[in-house]
């Protein structure tokens, strides 16, 4: 492979990361993992609310503080989870915030 088409092979790898669904996609993919993921309909999500809102003030430009609340809640895994938000806008923990609890 040419150095050319390296690059354009890894910038359009780039843009498929940051690409989010269109939103009927995306409220289907919901609607299938609703049970494996924080979503704002979810009972625990007041609590996550609550508990993001201490994570955002130290946010490193990471979603490290949404898994760490989503570990202690009792979530065995947080992907789904972090995937939802970033869904939403949400790509660190002071964009939860943000973006989607006072959206
Ligand atoms: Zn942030």
């Amino acid at each position: 492979m040419t150095n050319e088409a390296k690059g354009r092979t890894l910038r359009r790898r780039g843009a498929a990361e940051r690409r989010t669904l269109t939103p009927v996609v995306r409220s289907e993919m919901e609607e299938a993992m609703q049970d494996e993921m924080m979503t704002k309909e979810h009972a625990q999500w007041p609590e996550f609310c609550k508990r993001m809102a201490v994570e955002a003030v130290g946010c490193k430009h990471t979603l490290d503080g949404a898994k760490r609340v989503l570990l202690a809640l009792g979530w065995d895994d947080p992907i789904p989870s972090t995937w939802y938000l970033k869904q939403h806008g949400a790509f660190c923990d002071c964009e939860v915030m943000l973006n989607v609890v006072c959206a």
